[in-house]
């Protein structure tokens, strides 16, 4: 019997693994994935930023956990020797229009705690000579990194500290008893006294196997991404930002310097057939039925109408990608991109068509079920596992179980 289950080896399922074993160190720990690898799937195809927090409504979850979590990520870097680098990011108001609404994200970041400045025209050039402005925010503490290699690192220390972590292993069925869980899995059954559902795309459909409704469905959006060829990366030196639309939950696309030095543009974001859909002509009926049989698909499609047909059309049309790249960059040419990888943002959605914007984190049965975690839950992580474990005590009656390290 374990004490705890993680289902998920994404950044969320290992960050919560890995602050289970520091809370309760005597703890019988698995966590379970389904790939053959860790962080293949939202955590693997992202952008690789440490988001500051600017953006996110003061006194959120998103919003503190994102302030806190890009402090504890460079700190985890610092200490285990991972690349990462503090380098700063623009956001940048193309047209006049724009500057009331990058006005706003200034005063957002200072009441964030975020180190934000207002930049002028001639400021930007002096930090990113290509980008035309009418002016810019400036967030000193974003930063960059390879959540891969984090993800990692979070694997080998929690099997140094003793949990067991088994690849290629997928949750099929989940029995609950009084005082455990059965998780039935293509590698055979586990026997868990608690369960943490981290399943990022999937976790609606984990929910629902522990009898558990989250009250909201998963849509998939598809974000992808074109690469600066490398005689064009000295267009950007960091990254650089539109200012966002912000009744949608996407940041509009933008150019990122990742750590390895290549240079890439975007994510755009298509609603997606598949939920783990990395190609345009990706297709599952199941996936594709659920979506198109929600009713708040259908309400927030809608609302939305024209910006969703903008996404389509940017996505099919790479002329149409790099018209709104040349809004940030006007230099930048069709021939400068070649298309490179694509990611998949697990979208929490409710039934009133209004979108999950905070995390969520549901508690079950002796279970916490992860039912909302898209951007900025990768920066988060050390902070979003933090509160999952903080919920348990109240919860379970794994405390007269296992020993309770006190801070
Ligand atoms: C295009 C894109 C760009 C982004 N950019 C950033 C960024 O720059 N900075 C940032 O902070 N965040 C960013 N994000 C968000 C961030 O990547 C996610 O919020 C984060 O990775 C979520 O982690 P997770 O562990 O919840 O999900 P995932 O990484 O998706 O992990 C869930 C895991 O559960 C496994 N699983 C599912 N079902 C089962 C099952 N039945 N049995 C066993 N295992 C199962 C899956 O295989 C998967 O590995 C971005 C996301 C995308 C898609």
């Amino acid at each position: 019997m374990y004490d705890f289950a993680i289902i998920g080896g994404g950044i969320v399922g290992l960050s919560t693994a890995m602050a289970l074993g520091d809370r309760y160190p005597d703890a019988r720990i698995l966590v379970l994935e389904k790939e053959n690898q860790w962080a293949f799937h939202q955590t693997g195809n992202n952008s690789g930023v440490i988001h500051s927090g600017i953006y996110y409504q003061p006194g959120s979850f998103k919003a503190k956990f994102c302030r806190d979590g890009s402090r504890s990520m460079v700190e985890f870097c610092q200490k285990h020797t991972i690349d990462y680098e503090v380098c700063s990011k623009l956001i940048v108001a193309t047209q006049v229009k724009e500057l009331p609404r990058l006005e706003n994200l200034y005063k957002r970041g200072l009441e964030n705690g975020i180190p934000v400045s207002r930049l002028s025209p001639e400021a930007v050039k002096e930090i990113e000579p290509y980008v035309k402005s009418v002016g810019a925010v400036q967030v000193l503490s974003t930063g960059i990194v390879n959540y891969k290699q984090v993800c990692l690192k979070y694997a080998q220390l929690i099997a140094k500290q003793g949990g067991e972590l088994h690849l290629n292993t997928k949750v099929l069925q989940i029995r609950q008893y009084d005082q455990h869980h059965v998780l039935e899995t293509n590698q055979g059954s586990f026997a868990a006294r608690f369960m943490v559902n981290c399943t990022g795309l999937h976790s609606d459909r984990l929910a629902k196997l522990s009898k558990l409704q989250p009250q909201a469905q998963i849509i998939p959006f598809r974000g992808e991404y074109y690469e600066l060829i490398p005689s064009k990366r000295y267009l950007v030196k960091n990254l650089i930002y539109p200012v966002p639309n912000p009744d949608f939950p996407f940041l509009g696309v933008h150019f990122t310097r990742m750590i390895d030095q290549s240079v890439h543009a975007g994510p755009n974001a298509v609603l997606s057939l598949k939920r783990e859909g990395y190609k345009k002509t990706d297709f599952d009926l199941r996936d594709f039925l659920e979506i198109i049989t929600y009713l708040g698909f259908w309400k927030l499609a809608v609302k939305h109408a024209d910006e969703g047909i903008q996404e389509i059309i940017r996505s099919y049309s790479k002329a149409a990608f790099v018209q709104s790249l040349q809004k940030l960059i006007p230099e930048v040419q069709a021939e400068d991109l070649v298309p490179t990888h694509a990611g998949v943002r697990a979208q929490a959605l409710r039934n009133n068509g209004s979108l999950v914007e905070d995390f969520l984190i549901i508690p079950g049965k002796n279970a916490s079920h992860v039912c909302n975690a898209p951007s900025p839950a990768a920066t988060s992580s050390l902070e979003i596992g933090k509160a999952i474990v903080a919920q348990i005590p109240q919860q379970s009656h794994l405390s007269q179980v296992v020993k309770i390290r006190n801070y």
